[in-house]
């Protein structure tokens, strides 16, 4: 948000009452975060029953397996050691990705980072996670929106976690084409050099297990080749964080 529209809001917020940032209804005094309480019962986030290797939630009662229907095709995995998703990229976490996304809800970013600390900590990576590092944004892109937002999840999940928050660490080199239209293959040779650890840099990574922060996942292949270059350039494992999961070909 530019510092004109912050103040606007901010102004906004004093004389009108405030909305849920999904469905729009008036918030009551005493609902004090961004979605009303009705809402946020709705999402489904991830349990006990999971996919570690892509972090795709699964049917009740399956437990923590290594590899699922949405993610054997991917044969050289993600690059990740473990992959956590708070969930399904569908319902109203779709909706909060998007509103965070592209609706300017950036208050939404910390309701995600919550889920995802908790589910970090259940599945025993906090111990194992050295630093967290935000998925970085195109220049311009982040330049029209104003602010990234997978890195304004990692920032209180890191926070959470005491762990540092590293960013101006990976970077985009500009060598790739927008992903929504090509194929799963397509989309991994298009990211392939999409990354670069920036100069002087590597010795913030070096040695280090780095939780990898997104906020949405369909083919991996973006995460992928960022999970790679930090390896390149150091880092000893990576593991990744997800507001939701997206299936390729699912209704999304
Ligand atoms: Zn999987």
């Amino acid at each position: 948000m530019n510092p004109l529209s912050a103040l606007a809001s901010g102004f906004l917020d004093l004389v009108l009452p405030r909305h849920c940032a999904v469905s729009g209804r008036p918030l009551l005094d005493d609902e004090t975060g961004p979605v009303a309480p009705e809402v946020l019962r709705e999402v489904e986030v991830a349990g006990a029953d999971y996919c570690t290797r892509c972090g795709a939630p699964q049917g009740r009662g399956v437990g923590a397996i290594k590899e699922c229907a949405s993610c054997k095709a991917y044969r050289d995995g993600f690059g990740t050691r473990e992959i956590v998703a708070a969930g399904d990229y569908s319902g109203v976490l779709k909706e909060i990705c998007l509103a965070l996304k592209f609706g300017g809800e950036q208050r939404l970013a910390p309701v995600l980072a919550a889920w995802l600390a908790q589910l970090v900590f259940d599945r025993g990576l906090a111990d194992k996670v050295d630093a967290v590092i935000p998925m970085p944004l195109h220049v311009f892109r982040r330049f029209r929106r104003g602010y990234n937002q997978a890195a304004l999840i990692a920032a209180p999940l890191a926070k959470t976690l005491e762990r540092p928050l590293l960013t101006g660490v990976l970077k985009r080199t500009g060598k790739t084409e927008r992903q929504a239209r090509l194929s799963a293959a397509q989309r991994k040779g298009n990211v392939a050099d999409a990354f670069e650890v920036q100069a002087g840099r590597t010795s913030d990574i070096e040695g280090r297990r780095v939780l990898l922060v997104d906020d949405v996942m369909t083919t991996g292949a973006t995460l992928g080749a960022a999970a790679r270059t930090l390896k390149k350039g150091g880092a000893k494992g990576v593991y990744g964080a997800l507001a939701a999961r997206a299936v390729l070909g699912a209704d999304s």
